[in-house]
């Protein structure tokens, strides 16, 4: 692994960012480039091993809150990433989910949203590579949707609670898609259900520095830490190279190719500052609705599963109800609060409900002077769609568990119900340049030769975490850069 102190004046590829989009595409990029091909991955934040981590309590020492300000009338969401090498795969939960196919096509399917300029179809088997890369472990019976490939590892085993459902909703309840594994990997133990995921004690999710450090052993990549992106100079249509802050010095590299990956608070940001200005840039930022509730159960004691989150129910995800509300996720937990009541304690099965939100125009990021170095983020309020469903979210959970012996159900509070680790659609991808930044690669309209990756690119997100479909989506984007023409 080349970690340098000093970048050289030019190279083939300059990376910006090592989470999730930036790793996923280097790792395809790779397979296309020649043997002596140079590529630089300029990465803001710093190297934290993961016992590193464990002793600061935090993936970074840049808390991510101190790297934005909120302008909105809430002034209380988070938007929640790692600023460091491997981005999110440090602190994320390991949830790895497909979207569903009418996710890409709600516009046309239901009326509603946007489409994206992509099917289900055309990155399948780039679900498929990127499960195998996070060694995924997820159900083995047939869901949903098509798969041309099984999940490489079994399910985890399900709590009571969940093996009802799975009984009442044989199609619909699923054991939870998730790279925390469910065996042993080559690099990882298995999950063994501690709950404190975003710092996984036996460092047993996937993480880019457990298990993905391929393509930056690759000799032809060199990492530059501490380096912060702060443009792109593009000169005549094209990208030519990288502006960047260390050690408080202005530097600038020049690259055939720019992928910008520093996440979808960011990546606007830097290409505003980069003079690349569009009427929507930056803005339909969006994310999703979670409400997390606990039904009390009567006589079924829970908590026999081997994962922190085992099961997801799609009974509500799709249908022609998306016409009039959103569809909703229920996830259920193999962790909470015990009862108090003697005879009781685990009678309960704690959830999250998550329903998807619709990209408004007026919600964004944008730096309010090209000079500063906050961008602001004016995040209003759910889309009047999915805000108009919340009030009916008891109702979804109630429906969704009917199946179950419930003796009550309740919210649990939570800060978390809107924005939170998910953020959609600041540089969003589409066919018609006029309303879209992106085409369907994640290639600029405009600058052919800068790729602009992970979920800023999405015209609509979904209720399903996004990981899976960035690594996906950047992994198309690598090909179509990298395959002969
Ligand atoms: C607590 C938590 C739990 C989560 N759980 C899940 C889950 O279970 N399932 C799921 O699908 N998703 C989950 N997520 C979301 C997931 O982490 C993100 O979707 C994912 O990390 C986004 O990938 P990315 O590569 O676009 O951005 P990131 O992973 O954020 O990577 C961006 C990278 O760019 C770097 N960077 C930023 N600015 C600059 C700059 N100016 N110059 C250079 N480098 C820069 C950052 O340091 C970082 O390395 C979770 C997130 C959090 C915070
Ligand atoms: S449940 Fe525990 S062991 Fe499993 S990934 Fe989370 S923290 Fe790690």
């Amino acid at each position: 692994m080349r970690v340098v102190e000093k970048a050289a004046r030019s190279y083939d590829a300059a990376i910006i960012g090592s989470g999730f989009a930036s790793t996923f595409f280097l790792y395809r990029y790779l397979k296309h480039a020649p043997p002596n091909a140079r590529v630089l991955v300029l990465e803001r934040g710093k190297w934290h091993t993961h016992a590193d981590q464990i002793e600061m309590g935090h993936p970074s020492e840049i808390h991510e809150s101190t790297t934005w300000v909120d302008k909105g009338p809430k002034q209380n969401l988070r938007w929640k990433f790692t600023i460091g090498f491997g981005g999110g795969s440090n602190c994320w939960w390991g949830n790895a989910v497909r979207l569903h196919p009418s996710d890409f096509k709600l516009k046309t399917k239901y009326g509603v949203g946007l489409d994206w300029p992509i099917d289900y179809d055309d990155i399948e088997p780039y679900y498929c590579e990127a499960e195998e890369v996070m060694q995924l472990s997820g159900p083995r019976e047939r869901m949903l949707w098509p798969r041309s490939r099984p999940f490489p590892q079994p399910p985890h085993t399900l709590p009571l609670a969940d093996r009802l459902l799975k009984e009442a909703y044989p199609e619909h309840h699923f054991a939870a898609a998730t790279a925390r594994p469910s065996r042993d990997t080559a690099t990882r133990p298995k999950c063994c259900s501690n709950g404190v995921c975003h710092l996984c004690p036996i460092d047993s999710k996937f993480s880019i520095l457990n298990s993905f450090m391929e393509p930056y052993e690759d000799a032809r990549v060199e990492i530059l830490l501490t380096a912060e992106a702060r443009a792109i100079d593009v000169q005549g249509g094209q990208a030519r190279g990288v502006m960047f802050r260390r050690n408080g010095q202005e530097y600038e590299v020049s690259a055939d190719l720019v992928v910008l990956g520093a996440n979808a608070l960011f990546n606007p940001v830097i290409m505003q500052r980069s003079g690349l200005d569009h009427p929507l840039l930056g803005r339909r930022l969006h994310g999703s609705y979670s409400e997390y509730g606990e039904a009390l159960l009567d006589g079924v004691d829970n908590f026999q599963g081997s994962s922190i989150i085992c099961g997801m129910n799609y009974a509500k995800y799709d249908g022609d109800f998306r016409r009039e509300h959103p569809s909703v996720l229920l996830e259920t937990w193999n962790r909470g609060a015990l009862r108090a009541e003697h005879g009781k304690w685990r009678q309960v099965v704690p959830f999250t409900l998550k329903l998807e939100d619709l990209p408004q125009d007026r919600s964004h990021v944008r730096l309010a002077h090209p000079d500063d170095d906050l961008p602001e983020v004016l995040y209003d309020e759910l889309s009047p769609y999915t805000a108009k469903a919340v009030n009916r979210a008891l109702q979804f959970a109630e429906e969704i568990l009917s199946p179950l012996p419930v003796e009550g159900l309740r919210w649990l509070p939570s800060p978390d119900t809107i924005g939170g680790p998910h953020i959609y659609g600041t540089t969003m991808m589409g066919t018609d340049p006029a309303t879209s930044i992106l085409d369907a690669n994640q290639i600029h309209h405009q600058v052919r030769n800068l790729v602009v990756v992970g979920s800023g690119s999405f015209p609509a997100g979904s209720q399903s975490n996004p990981t899976l479909t960035i690594c996906a989506v950047a992994m198309k984007a690598a090909d179509k850069i990298g395959a002969p023409a």
